[in-house]
């Protein structure tokens, strides 16, 4: 597991940027290599790092774990004061429904999963495809997910953007069906199982509504928040240019 205290401080949580791909994801831009990453976060003052890859059924040109050791060879040659992880944003497509082995995934540095890449063709879609519908569906995924102990972080918790199914104003439907009671308590289990919950600044920032009863709700339980720019391009690196969109969402 990986787990750092639990910051509420968003210029401090702005330190570490918990999720970036580089170009083993095939969505990067061919800018994202590490040697290029670390430099661009020691240059922000950054102090740690996540790279986490996409790791997809099927993806076998790219899958995490070839790369991983090719990251950690291009990570010993370089000299940073940055940390930087080696990790993946690990698929969990369904209910218990992992792309890689538990065993494989101890071997990472940072698990970071994603319950909602519905865009995906191998993803598991629940009966009921309403907005609700796949808020239940996200919960029920969730649950398990913390019940297995995998995860150190979830990705992007409960945003539709990816329900290709609806239209645009029913994706921004599917957080706000979750009532205040369902959000409080996913999030204890959560933090039970030592997990953190991402605070992506594209959804954030997207999602104000929810994002601020998501914060506060959090922190109301005392949860780790883990703060990300799913960067796939240098330009992204740079936590600190949404500091300020964060704080006035919070505010
Ligand atoms: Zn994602
Ligand atoms: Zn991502």
């Amino acid at each position: 597991m990986f787990i750092f205290d639990a910051i509420y401080d968003i210029d401090e949580l702005a330190r570490r940027n918990m999720h970036m791909h580089t170009t083993f994801s095939g969505c990067a831009k061919p800018d994202m290599i590490l040697k290029d990453i670390a430099a661009e976060a020691e240059r922000c003052g950054l102090i740690m790092i996540a790279l986490t890859d996409h790791s997809n059924l099927g993806d076998k040109q790219r899958i995490v774990s070839k790369n991983t050791p090719i990251l950690r060879e291009q990570l010993a040659e370089i000299t940073t004061n940055v940390k930087v992880l080696i990790g993946s944003e690990i698929s969990v497509y369904g209910v218990g429904k992992y792309s890689e082995t538990a065993e494989f995934c101890d071997t990472l540095d940072y698990r970071l999963y994603s319950q909602n890449h519905y865009h995906m063709p191998f993803w598991e879609h629940p009966e009921d495809k309403s907005p609700r519908g796949y808020a239940e569906h996200m919960l029920a995924v969730l649950e398990e997910l913390f019940s297995s102990g995998r995860a150190d972080c979830v990705a992007h918790p409960f945003a539709g953007g990816y329900i290709r199914t609806l239209l645009e104003e029913d994706k921004r439907k599917v957080p706000d069906s979750i009532t205040d009671n369902e959000l409080g308590d996913i999030m204890e289990k959560g933090e039970r199982a030592r997990c953190a919950w991402e605070i992506n600044v594209g959804e954030f920032c997207s999602l104000p509504e929810f994002s601020r009863r998501y914060w506060n709700i959090g922190r109301e339980i005392g949860v780790h928040f883990n703060l990300g720019t799913d960067a796939h391009t240098l330009k992204s690196v740079d936590t600190r240019q949404f500091a300020d969109k964060i704080k006035e969402i919070i505010k």
